[in-house]
């Protein structure tokens, strides 16, 4: 089944300028702000700027130098956070929701980058 993109989403609201938002960076393709209920000291939110509803619409659908962009603003952001193991931090997850399973609230396609505190492991047990 394609994917029905929603307008009305907030994301898309907040890149139409229709809502604020605490903006971390921001290049042609790919906007970057600080999730409005942060689950950890860092709490980033990356989303292309083209619809797209998740990780496998976006993949599929968007061009070359949107998916290059979008990878590379998520991992200056993991730099410029303090959090890259790379670059002497403590460590980040990068978590990205799709679906009813995963609990996807906002249908429009981010990247959750998370760290600044130890995370635990990834999934709860059941
Ligand atoms: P997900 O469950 O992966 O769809 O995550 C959606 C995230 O968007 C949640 O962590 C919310 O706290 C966050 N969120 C919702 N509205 C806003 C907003 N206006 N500004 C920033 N983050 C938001």
């Amino acid at each position: 089944m394609p994917y029905a993109y929603d307008d009305q989403n907030i994301f898309a609201k907040i890149l139409r300028g229709e809502i604020p938002n605490d903006t971390v960076t921001e290049t042609e393709h790919t906007l970057a702000f600080r999730d409005i209920e942060p689950q950890a000291p860092v709490h980033v939110l990356v989303i292309p700027k083209g619809p797209y509803v998740c990780h496998d619409h976006f993949a599929a659908e968007a061009s070359e130098a949107e998916i290059v962009d979008f990878m590379r603003v998520t991992a200056r952001i993991c730099a410029s956070e303090g959090v890259s193991p790379s670059e002497g931090g403590q460590g980040f997850r990068v978590i990205g929701n799709a679906g009813e399973d995963a609990v996807q609230e906002v249908p429009h396609y981010h990247l959750h980058i998370l760290g600044g505190r130890p995370l635990g492991r990834m999934l709860q047990k059941g």
